[in-house]
């Protein structure tokens, strides 16, 4: 007999666990996290750059990030697993439409209560010397934003989760999903069946297979992103804040242990499931990195301390929550692009709340709902990094 349980999630990503222990902080009694690799955070959410930031430009980024800070503050206090610096991301710009579309952000921000300052170039240069200063017109920064250990957020939630009695099943690739009686899905892994009211699609990059099983089209795709690790000649040396040059997209933070972690997407970059380095990405890095950063150009970046991932994107840069109308019990919780580690927090209240109210009071996920894509009704994040 299959066993029953109220959700399975499935994914035991940064994502899944939140949504897992989220689920028995509102009272849902068993939660059972499904992930197929031998350890729980082995997808995206172990090559994250760690940037936690609330500087978006639209309300549903913004508001998820202003929560989960707060709540990624928590949980560091608590457990102290996160190691969160918060060192503030510094935005700039040295163009006329950057520094428009930065005010509009900045306006966006404040009006949520995100308490991001405006600085002219001068104010700029005062928090870091070390920028090429020429045409500069403006920056923008937060100082609650910063970086924190990817894994050690894994950690926290699997810990929470299992403290609050989430099962996580590991080695069980979910291979099928179908309809019971009794309005409830059927979920196969290789090993057993289990029966549950509902099912959370939380697989990261794999997100649109796991949907398929039930013959849901969802457009998460699996996009490659680069990160380089640059040594310094000197020891650690202060922080500095996550900064990010808006004009090429080169972004730069100093390791707490020295050397700085630098990163560049590639807006053509095709879906694929490659993760290798791309060679490329060394090259564009070269051309792009003293525009800002001079201090970045003479030091040599390792090839062999460079690494990639997978970001679970979507066509308009926002995750997927909700129901599928046309699969009741089948909540899609994914496509959290570059943000998915910061938002954690946030994802896994909004399904707590669909799943125990049918509604979500902390937030409005109307820009996140599966069927806008049908709808063609899109709102674009357009700060991607
Ligand atoms: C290079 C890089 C830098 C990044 N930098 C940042 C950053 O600075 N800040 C930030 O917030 N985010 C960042 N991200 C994005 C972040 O890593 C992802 O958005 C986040 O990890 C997504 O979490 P997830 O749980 O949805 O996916 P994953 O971590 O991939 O978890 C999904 C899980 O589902 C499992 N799974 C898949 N299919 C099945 C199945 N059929 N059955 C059972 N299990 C299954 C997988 O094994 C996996 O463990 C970065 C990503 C990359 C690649």
């Amino acid at each position: 007999m299959p066993e029953n349980v109220d959700v399975a999630v499935v994914g035991g990503g940064v994502i899944g666990l939140s949504v897992a222990r989220e689920l028995r902080l509102a009272g849902v009694e068993r939660v059972v996290v499904l992930e197929r690799e031998p350890a729980v955070g082995q997808g995206s959410s172990s090559r994250a750059n760690g940037g936690v930031r609330a500087q978006f430009t639209t309300s549903a980024n913004i508001q998820f990030s202003a929560f989960s800070i707060g709540e990624l503050e928590r949980l560091d206090r608590e457990t102290g697993l996160l190691s969160f610096r918060q060192t503030g991301y510094l935005l700039l710009t040295g163009t006329e439409t950057g520094e428009r579309s930065l005010r509009e952000a900045f306006q966006l921000q404040r009006s949520l209560g995100v308490m991001a300052e405006w600085l002219t170039p001068r104010q700029v240069l005062e928090r870091v010397p070390f920028v090429r200063p020429d045409g500069l017109l403006a920056g923008t920064f937060h100082a609650r934003d910063g970086f924190l250990d990817p894994h050690g957020v894994v950690a926290a939630m699997r810990l929470e989760a299992e403290r609050l009695a989430v099962r996580v099943e590991l080695g069980a690739e979910v291979v099928a999903i179908g309809r019971a009686a009794g309005g409830l899905l059927e979920v196969a892994t290789r090993r057993r069946t289990l029966r549950a009211r509902w099912v959370v699609n939380a697989a990261g990059p794999s997100a649109a297979r796991v949907a398929s099983l039930l013959g849901v089209e969802l457009p998460v795709t699996p996009v490659r992103r680069n990160l380089a690790y640059v040594r310094e000649p000197d020891g650690p040396v202060e922080l500095i804040p996550m900064c990010v040059d808006l004009d090429t997209g080169v972004l730069v933070r100093r390791e707490a242990s020295g050397g700085f972690v630098v990163a560049w997407s590639d807006p053509d970059e095709p879906p694929s499931w490659d993760t290798t380095v791309d060679p490329g990405f060394l090259e564009a890095l070269g051309e792009r990195v003293g525009h800002r950063f001079p201090m970045l150009e003479e030091l040599p970046i390792d090839p062999r301390q460079c690494w990639a991932g997978l970001y679970p994107e979507t066509p308009d840069h926002h995750a997927v929550i909700g129901e599928v109308a046309e699969a009741p019990g089948f909540v899609q919780c994914a496509g959290f692009g570059g943000h998915g580690v910061m938002h954690s927090p946030a994802a896994g209240r909004a399904v707590a709340e669909l799943v125990t109210t049918g509604g979500c009071a902390s937030f409005d996920l109307r820009p996140l709902r599966p069927s806008r894509f049908a709808e063609g009704d899109l709102v674009v994040e357009t700060a991607v990094l």
